[in-house]
């Protein structure tokens, strides 16, 4: 599988488990893929400042 690379001191979690599906910690939306969910955290973080 393709891996991107992750800082390694990234301990925030971009979405929560629940059953089969993933759910983004931010928005509370369901995906079904953990391609999916991550992008929609990575559009809400674009729009964010980074946190210290
Ligand atoms: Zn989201």
């Amino acid at each position: 599988m393709n891996q991107s690379n992750k800082p390694a001191n990234q301990k925030n979690e971009k979405f929560k488990r629940d059953g089969a599906r993933y759910i983004c910690i931010k928005c509370k939306a369901k995906f079904f893929t953990r391609e999916d969910v991550e992008k929609c955290f990575d559009a809400h973080d674009a729009n964010t400042p980074p946190n210290p």
